[in-house]
């Protein structure tokens, strides 16, 4: 008989802490005004935390909104249960308009053609359409030029097929604190010369601060909603005093599992292309994993892993399916032993932007960048 899957020993998995994900959620409400919204930032499967177990921990803990980058993501929060407000953050794809009528999603939209695809949709299901208006600072990306915004929202004014829900921008550098200021700057200013600034507060979601924002938000303005990604996982965006005084908990960490140990001589090479030449005899332990589940071939000589709570290096090239690293400094690795790829074990911690910064990339790809292989364990008691 095969057995099924899931009776299966582990051999590579990502463990995702739940309740530290509440806590967080809890954390940084608590470190905002009271009348700030919370949206939710859980595109991409939730930074690989998984969409639909992170989103229904954080309806539980008190989201406001929940945004997704497409049509799929949406859906799948929509199969949790009716009601829970959805933004979509990227463009829609003309045939993809039905969608956010039948099911009551929130559009982005940044130009006069999206306008008027939307309030086709709206009139061919009979009624409103919610949608939020994204205004370019300076990003460069999605939004309507800020000085072009007045057109842009009478032409929405206009639509008796759309409700304007929501208006807001993104910031291209936030941890550059005169650009963001300047961002902020022309936001305000698309704001009242459109006049929507005198609408009455809270009737419009006005959102611009995503995790790094956050620090900057002045303590009055017309802003009531942030749009939290990476910071409710833990993970600071940089180095922060502001942010770091949250004290969020890390909710992800990445694990494998020894194959074999074996010694090699000094003066042998280790994996494919030969780049690590032994100077000394070798304990190694080849582990169960490799690019194939999300360690980038890029840490190869460079990231280190935690067996019996002390630090591994990699060796040599990062392979699909196995990863070296030198055990002589660690006694006793035997087969089945668990090492730790990102995450604490005993007083060691290798933290999401350690093990990016061997990578050369930034914590958001680092999460994304886990594949599907790997099976996400959940961790689901309330704890302290
Ligand atoms: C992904 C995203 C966010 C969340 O950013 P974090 O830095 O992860 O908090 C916010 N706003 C927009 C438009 C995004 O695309």
């Amino acid at each position: 008989m095969i057995p099924s899957v899931s009776s299966l020993p582990l051999r590579c998995w990502a463990e995702i802490d739940l309740a530290a994900l509440e806590r967080n959620l809890r954390l940084i409400r608590a470190s905002l005004p009271p009348h700030i919204r919370y949206v939710a930032v859980v595109k991409a499967d939730a930074y690989g935390h998984g969409i639909q177990q992170v989103a229904g921990r954080l309806m539980h803990a008190g989201a406001d909104l929940f945004a997704v980058a497409n049509i799929t993501e949406a859906s799948q929060l929509r199969e949790l249960g009716p009601g829970w407000p959805i933004l979509l953050l990227s463009p829609l794809l003309p045939e993809e308009d039905r969608y956010v009528a039948e099911y009551d999603f929130a559009a982005t939209v940044s130009t006069p053609d999206e306008v008027t695809r939307l309030d086709a949709a709206g009139r061919a299901v009979g009624r409103a359409l919610s949608i939020h208006l994204k205004v370019d600072t300076g990003m460069g990306r999605l939004g309507v030029w800020h000085e072009e915004a007045r057109g842009l929202v009478e032409q929405i004014t206009a639509s008796a097929n759309l409700r304007l829900a929501g208006i807001f921008t993104h910031f291209a550098s936030p941890d550059d604190q005169a650009f963001t200021e300047e961002q902020r700057r022309r936001f305000l200013s698309a704001l009242s010369s459109s006049g929507l600034d005198t609408l009455p507060p809270g009737r419009l979601f006005v959102h611009a601060d995503n995790s790094a924002g956050i620090e900057t938000m002045p303590a009055t303005s017309p802003f009531n909603a942030v749009r939290v990604g990476l910071l409710q996982f833990g993970i600071l965006p940089h180095s922060s005093s502001f942010l770091s005084q949250v004290q969020t908990e890390t909710v992800f960490s990445f694990h494998t599992r020894v194959g074999i140990v074996k010694r090699l001589p000094s003066g042998s090479t280790v994996s494919y292309g030969r780049t690590r030449k032994l100077s000394r005899d070798t304990r190694i332990a080849v582990l169960c994993a490799g690019y194939g589940d999300g360690i980038p071939r890029s840490v190869s000589n460079r990231a280190s892993v935690l067996i019996r709570g002390g630090r591994c290096p990699v060796l040599g090239r990062v392979t699909m399916d196995q990863t070296i690293v030198d055990v002589t400094e660690v006694p006793d690795v035997a087969s089945g032993e668990e090492a730790v790829i990102v995450g604490k074990q005993g007083t060691d911690e290798i933290s999401v932007g350690e093990f990016s910064r061997w990578a050369d990339t930034i914590p958001w790809e680092t999460l994304c960048s886990v594949t599907k292989r790997v099976p996400r364990v959940y961790r689901t008691a309330l704890g302290t």
